[in-house]
Parts: C-alpha cells; structure tokens; sequence
C-alpha cells in the first residue's frame, strides 16, 4: 500500500468518527521551546495544558515532524528518519483508553476492503506502562490480545511528560513483529528492530509535579480532564506494508535512493542480511543520502533557508551530511540537481506546494551544495598551511584544536583532515580533536534538552493569576490609569521589591498597557509609584490572562501592593493603531484581488510599518500590487469610522468576519470593522477613523515559503518621508541628467551604454598602443650567444591579454631563420607577472617557453613550449624575472 494511501487511509477512518481534521503544522513552528515540530501533538499544547479551550473535542492530523537527535540513527537502524510524518488522533476531554485502543486496533486490522490497513493482529505487541492494569485489561477485551503478548514497561519507556509541571499519564505503544530474519524472539523488550513500534498512545490522566527528567517526580493528583494524545509513525507502517526492510526504501524515499546509487555506482543491498546494523557502509551512505535530501526539501519547502544558527544551521547540516556522503560513494560533482527533483516527485502528491515552489527551493539547496564545495576547497587550503606549519617546526602531529577549528568554523569534515594529513605523512591528534567535539556537542544536547523539556517555569506567573484572576486591559478606551502593583517579579521568579537599575517584571490589577500578541507589539511608557519609577519596554502574556510589563527602575523602590499611575506612550501607540488597522485594509483588499482563499498566515503591526504574510500560490504580479495600494489609499480618502464590539462567535461568522486560521477564539468574540468594507476578528487596537491613516505605500512582495508570500508597507508619516525621499531623488537625478523626471529612465540607459562602447574603443586603442612598440622591440633584440632576445617589461596599463599578444606580435616580427626568445614582464595589483616565446629555431636547439618560465618562477607558470606565463611573486621582481630568463637562455645554448 503506497504511503499516500495509509495516510488517507488514516485520515478517513478518524474523520467517520467524528474527528476533525487539523492540516500539518508548519516545520517550524512557533513554539519557543522546539526548533522543529517533533510530534503531532505540538499544534495542539495550548489545548493539552489547558490554556486554551479546544473549538473540537476530538482531531485528528498527519503532522511534518522533524527530529535532529534522531540524525545519528539515519541509515544505522531501520526505523529512523530526520524527516518523517506522524499520524495522531486526539481527545480533549473527551474518549479516553479504551476508545484510543479500539480506534486503533480497528484501523490496524480492519480488512483492505473496509478502508483497514489488513494488519494481522496476531503479529502486533502492545505494550504498557507497569501498574497500568486498566489499559492492560483494555488490550486483553477490547482487542482480544493474549496475555503473553502484551508487555509492561516502566517510566523510561511507557511514562509520558513534558518535563515540567503539567498533564503526564502513562502510554501503551503498538508493536509489529517483523519475522525471525530480524533479530531474536521475545518481543519489543527483547529487540526493538525485529519488533517495530508503529504507534504510541499516550494517556493523559495525571498531574506532574516539579522534579527533574523522566522519571523523578511525584504525582500529585488525577486531571479534571483527560486527554489522549498519539503518534503513528507513517513511514514505519509502509515499510511494514510494503515488504521493505526499513523506512529509505518505502515509495516515498526509495527513489532518492536509487537515483543516488545509479549516480555513485554503487549497488545497494550488498549484505544479505536484513539486520540495519549489519549493513554495508555504502548502504548506510546511500540512505542518509535518500533521508537528507528528503528532509532538505521539507524544510526549505516550510521556508527555513540555510545559515549558521538554529534552525538554518540544522537544515545546512542536514544538506552538508547529504553532500559529503555522496562524495564518499565517489561521486565528486554537484549531486543536488540529480536528486532534489526526484525527492520533489516522490513528495508533491502529498505536497503539491513543492513542485509549485521548486525553483525557490531547488535554489537554496543547490546553492547551499556549491558553497560546501568551495568550501571543502577553501578548507583544503587551510589544511595544506596548516600541514606546511606543522612540517617546518619539526612536528609529525596536526592538532586537536587545529582539527576542530577546520571542522567547527570551516565546516571541514574530520575524515577528510585525517586523510589529507596522512597522505602528507602527518597524523592528527584525533583524541583531542574528539574531546573537543564532545566537549561541544554536551553543549549542544544541553541546549537542546532545555527547549525541548525546558518549558520555561510558569508557576509563578500561574500563581498571581489564580491569586488575583485575569488582568483587565482598560487601554481601548483610555491611555492611562490609577493602578496597584499586583506583584513584582523577575525572570519569572516573585520578588517582594526591586530598587533603582533593577529589571522588574510588574503585574498591575489593570492596565492600559497593549501586551504584544495578534501581531501587534507591546505598549512601551512610564509607570509612576509612591516610592519611585519605572520604565515599560515590553509587555508580554507568559500565561493567558496575565498581563506583565518589563521594565527597568529609573528611580526608587518599587512594591507589591503600592499604587500608582501607569501611562503608554501614546505616539508609539498611535502609530502602532494606525499599522494594525491598515493591516486589516491590506488584507481585506488582498482577499478583493486575488480570491477568499488568500487568508492571513501572520502580520506584524509595528510603528509606522506592517508587514502581511498571506496563503497564495505563488508571486503577486506588480500590477495587482499597484491596484491594493490604490484601493486602500482609496478607503482612506473615504475617512470610515473603526468601530470595535463584542458578539458572539455565531454571530461574528454571520457577519462574515474574517477569523484566522489556527487562532483559538472563545464564545465571545471581539469584531472590529473599518466601515462597511473590512470586518475581522481582533483584539488589537486601532485607529478611530481610516483617515488618520494618512497614507499607505506598499513597499514589495516576496516569498516567505511555500505558497506563503509577504507584503510590507508604510503607513502615515513613514509612508510619506518615503515617498519625499524617492521624490528628491528623482529629481536629483532629472537635474544632473538635466533631462525631466519621466525621461530619466532612458537618460540612464543611454548613458550606461555610450559607456560601454567608450570603454571598448579604449581597449582597442591601448591594445594599438602596445603592439606599435613590436617593431622597434623586435629589431633592438639582444644577442645571446647567437639567441635574438627580447626581455623587456610591458608599458603601464597593459592587461594580461595585451602582453600575450605582444609577446607574439614581437616574435612574428624577429628573423624566422634565427633562434628567437621573447620574454615581457608586467607588473598588475602588486604582482608580478611573465610571459615567454620562442620561435620555431629556438626550439630546435632545445629552448622550451614553459621550460624558461617555471624555471625563473620556480614552478609557478604553466603553458607549452612555445608560449607560456607565470606570475604571482611581488611587482619588485619583475626585472628580476627578465634577468634570469637572460641567464636561462645562456645557459642553454653551447657556446
Ligand atoms: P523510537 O523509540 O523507535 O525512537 P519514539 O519512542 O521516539 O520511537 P514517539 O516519540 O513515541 O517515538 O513517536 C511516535 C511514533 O512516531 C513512533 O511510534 C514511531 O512510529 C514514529 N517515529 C518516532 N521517531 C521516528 C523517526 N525518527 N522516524 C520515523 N518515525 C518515527
Ligand atoms: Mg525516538
């Protein structure tokens, strides 16, 4: 059964009961604690920690994951990808185990003919967490699984949390076995490559409390609302499916493979064995390969583009490992244009985004290979000075360190260090080198585990809201307030006060301070207390409902309980409402042009400027661009009234408000609508007529990944400097050209190419110059013992080409019966440079151009015997160079 198959497959069978079907979150996602989206449950955290109220109690997914601690698995076991996709199902408070189970198995071993995927159930091993007697009594009677299939695991493998405070039950995980050829019997605590897990189901029931890692912690008491949260790995079932022995050669990855073999003339499969550990290197290369290239298309496909940190530097990696593995089956050339298309055909039936976007994203990954390439060669360099280095002090051994920083900052693989330095007799302190790496790599991991377990700490912030309930935000109606200090906080911890310089994060019991959030950032301004000051730089919502302003003390003390008087800035606030509510002109006129489906994918509303990120095919052509801004500029002319109210979600969407996808809205909504012409759901603030708005210049469009492109624009007095500033210029320009501001265009044109025709009359010019002076160099020749020599250097100026054609045109012009040598040096950018010929006689009796130019330039010069050139050694030798040519000549012929 083809993968795009099982997960229709999947999709249906949960959609007939009544889930409702989420698309894939994008790959990065904005969850400040992944780089990527590791599980299908991550889109879904707000409602699984109770944040939010979930708009469905049961959904289901197919959701892009990617997981970089999975890297050093691919190839190694059968059942690892960077790249892979998770099929989940989810209830928010709603079925719990034994609807999971039964969901599951059904689906599992439902015939082919049902929509099943016709698994024998007497090959599957579910496993569950030790004292989870109530899931094991589920397996036994709702799927009918004997007792000595089902085994029971503890906390490290069975025991789900986030790490942190917060919902963590136990799972039960469903096992394939694949068949003795495989590994040993016994079950998944026996071998987890013979028996496969295909699918984790988590039991949300408990409450965690703090302690560290998976298992020290205690439990402090049941949920009010349980949840089931899990995870089929697709990938794993077709391989499964599909009789393949492991998830690079399943229909989606299988091709990339192939093509990669065909390319580096290798044959995959040479070991007979089925066992992934046992494999041939090269079958291992050929699957990281097949795997990285796949994940490179994904992600540069959800937008994430090459480069030095965070997620970009894991796509560059992952491209990289792909590059290198393929240099190591031998194949030296650009492989990235071979294999990219096919990975596109193995994945746009599922993702018809990618073929859509494939120029852009063909671009970044084979730019990204050419880089690696010269940078494999920029780094050979480095390893040649530093081998030369180590030789001349005397040493047989390259560094740890030196290793390490070719690897770290050049990018230089180790094994190619090793093996350069070997074939110059050198080692390399390999032991260092390592210590080093791991050294980085602790580093690393620890980043790692704090953004994947390090939810930053809440409680305290979850603790002066359940204290004090939800912050009112008075700042619609007013732009400052009499107020008490709720609490005083700092890096998320309580404090009971703070003094002059301190970094404070205060919680007022009101606030006309916005908290960035929908787009639009935060309030900034001033908050005077009895006992002191304090300056507002951000405002932020760490827990729902919680309103914190960070700021700094200008001067004083500042408490909990004292009361004080807290005012925005209000022309950051203006010009922020002024961005906000063009946003939603932009967007509403966005939707006029080019369709309904054209629906916002993020905004940011700063002062003075917007940027929209919206859903649609591919670029927007410049003349619909121009129509927007002239239809916005018009709804301003227009002066509508910005009227905000609240209703209710039924009759928000019979106004025909536009939500945004993805956005958690509540039964009471916030509407604002800008006359009759936009109408949306927001809870920012805005403008109180279209008019304050002044002026809208749109400023571009541009791709910001797959079928999502990006507007920017200015707004009010930003817009209109810009537009005074294009102004000058033009006219500027009109004056120098002394032409009218319309007719500067084809001034410049002309100009620029009377320019070039002046620059190549110049050339041909200069290049006379040179070869009038053949004749007079040619009868002025020097005799050496019979040889006519000319040695002279070429005049100022002459490029390159220019003395090789005079070298040539002064050798045409000497005796032909006579042997003839001419060398002319020339000096450019501070180095020196020769070229030598020799006629027909000369060469008879043994002289060689090539011959003369490597011996007056030690080696650097290249050419055949009768004209050849040299260079690269300081201007001052130029002369240097002609009286060794002289004393060559000499000494090569008898006297
Ligand atoms: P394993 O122990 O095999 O690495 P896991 O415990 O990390 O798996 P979960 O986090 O429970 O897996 O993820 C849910 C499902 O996603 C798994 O049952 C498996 O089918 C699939 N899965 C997990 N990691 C990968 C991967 N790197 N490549 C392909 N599928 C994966
Ligand atoms: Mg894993």
């Amino acid at each position: 059964m083809r993968t795009a198959e099982i997960k229709r497959r999947f999709l249906a069978h949960f959609e007939n009961n009544d889930h409702t079907v989420v698309p894939s979150a994008p790959l990065p996602f904005e969850d400040p604690n992944l780089l990527f989206v590791n599980a299908g449950m991550v889109q879904f955290k707000p409602y699984l920690l109770g944040q939010v109220t979930p708009p469905f109690p049961r959904a289901v997914s197919v959701q892009k994951c990617v997981r970089t601690p999975d890297i050093d698995e691919v190839g190694k076991t059968s059942r690892h990808g960077t790249f892979f996709q998770m099929n989940g199902n989810f209830s928010f408070g709603d079925y719990f185990k034994e609807g999971a189970v039964k969901l599951a198995w059904e689906l599992l071993t439902g015939s082919v003919a049902d929509g099943g995927l016709g698994l024998d159930g007497d090959k599957l091993w579910p496993t569950v967490y030790v004292d989870d007697d109530e899931a094991y009594e589920i397996w036994r009677r709702v799927a009918g699984v004997p007792a000595e299939r089902i085994q029971r695991r503890g906390k490290k493998d069975n025991f789900w949390s986030m790490g942190v405070p917060g919902p963590c039950g136990p799972c039960s995980e469903i096992f394939v076995d694949r068949g003795p050829e495989y590994g040993a019997e016994g079950g998944p605590t026996v071998d987890e490559d013979r028996y496969v897990e295909l699918w984790n189901l988590v039991f949300m029931q408990y409450e965690r409390g703090p302690g560290v890692g998976k298992e020290n912690f205690e439990i402090l008491g049941d949920l009010p609302a349980k949840n089931i949260d899990t995870g089929m790995g697709l990938e794993r079932v077709a391989a499964y499916l599909q009789g393949v022995d492991n998830l690079y050669e399943i229909d989606e990855v299988w091709p990339i493979l192939d093509r990669a073999a065909e390319l580096t003339g290798k044959r995959y499969g040479v070991s007979t064995s089925h066992i992934a550990a046992q494999s041939h290197p090269d079958d291992v290369r050929l699957r990281v390969v097949a795997d990285h290239v796949r994940t490179g298309l994904m992600l540069i496909g959800d937008g994430v583009t090459p480069s030095n940190e965070g997620r970009g530097y894991v796509l560059r990696r992952i491209l990289r490992r792909a590059v290198r593995a393929v240099r190591l089956l031998g194949f030296e050339q650009p492989a990235m244009p071979e294999l990219l298309p096919v990975a596109r055909d193995c994945m746009a039936p599922s993702y018809p985004e990618l073929a859509a976007d494939f120029d852009r994203i063909s671009q970044y990954a084979y730019g990204e290979e050419e880089a690696f390439l010269a940078t494999l060669k920029s780094g050979t360099t480095i390893l040649d000075t530093a081998i030369a280095d180590t030789k001349k002090t005397g040493g047989s051994t390259l560094s740890g360190a030196q290793a390490f920083a070719l690897h770290d900052t050049y990018g230089f693989p180790i094994d190619l260090t090793l093996e350069i330095a070997a074939e110059q007799g050198l080692s390399v302190d390999e032991d260092g080198f390592r210590r080093l790496m791991s050294e980085q790599r602790t580093r690393a991991k620890a980043d790692a585990q704090a953004r994947k377990t390090g939810h930053a700490d809440t409680s305290a912030y979850r603790a002066v809201l359940d204290a004090g309930g939800a912050v009112e935000f008075t700042g619609y109606a007013e732009v400052s307030r009499e107020s008490t200090v709720r609490a005083v906080l700092a890096g998320g911890a309580p404090l009971a006060g703070a003094g002059e310089g301190d970094e404070v994060e205060l919680v007022l019991d009101t606030t006309p301070f916005y908290a960035e959030g929908g787009g639009q950032q935060a309030d900034w301004g001033r908050i005077q207390l009895g006992g002191g000051e304090v300056e507002v730089y951000d405002v932020q919502q760490p827990v729902p409902g919680l309103v914190v302003h960070r700021a700094k003390v200008l001067r004083g003390e500042v408490r909990t309980g004292e009361t004080g008087f807290a005012e925005i800035d209000i022309r950051r606030r203006r010009a922020i409402s002024r961005s906000h509510t063009a946003t939603h002109l932009v967007h509403q006129t966005i939707r006029n042009f080019l369709g309904e489906s054209a629906t916002q994918a993020g905004s940011l509303n700063a002062p003075g400027r917007l940027r929209f990120d919206f859903n649609t095919p591919g670029a927007v052509p410049a003349s619909v661009l121009n129509d927007v801004e002239q239809q916005v500029n018009e709804v301003l002319m227009a002066d509508l009234e910005v009227h905000a109210f609240v209703t209710s979600m039924a009759e928000a969407r019979k106004l025909g408000a536009m939500a945004l996808f993805g956005e958690k809205y509540g039964d009471e909504v916030r509407v604002v609508e800008v006359g009759d012409y936009a109408r949306e759901l927001c809870g920012g603030t805005h403008a109180a007529r279209s008019g304050q708005l002044g002026v809208v210049k749109i400023l571009h469009e541009a791709s910001v990944g797959a079928g999502v492109r990006r507007v920017e624009a200015l707004v009010g007095i930003d817009a209109f400097n810009f537009l005074a500033r294009e102004h000058l210029l033009v006219s500027q320009l009109a004056d120098t050209f002394r032409a009218k501001p319309e007719e500067v265009g084809d001034r410049v044109a002309q100009t620029i190419s009377q320019l070039r025709d002046a620059e190549k009359e110049l050339e041909k010019l200069r290049a006379q110059m040179v070869l009038a002076n053949a004749g007079g160099l040619a009868s002025g020749a020097e005799d050496v013992r019979g040889v006519a020599l000319v040695a002279t250097e070429a005049p100022g100026g002459a490029s390159s080409g220019d003395v090789r054609t005079l070298v040539q045109e002064i050798r045409g012009r000497l005796s032909a019966g006579r042997a003839g040598v001419v060398a002319v040096s020339a000096a450019n950018g501070g180095k020196a440079s020769l070229v030598v010929a020799v006629n027909k006689a000369a060469r008879e009796q043994g002289l060689s151009a090539k011959d003369l130019v490597k011996s007056a330039l030690s080696g650097r010069g290249g050419g055949n015997d009768d004209l050849a050139q040299g260079g690269g050694v300081p201007a001052e030798q130029a002369p240097a160079l002609l009286a060794s040519i002289r004393e060559l000549v000499a000494a090569a012929v008898p006297a």
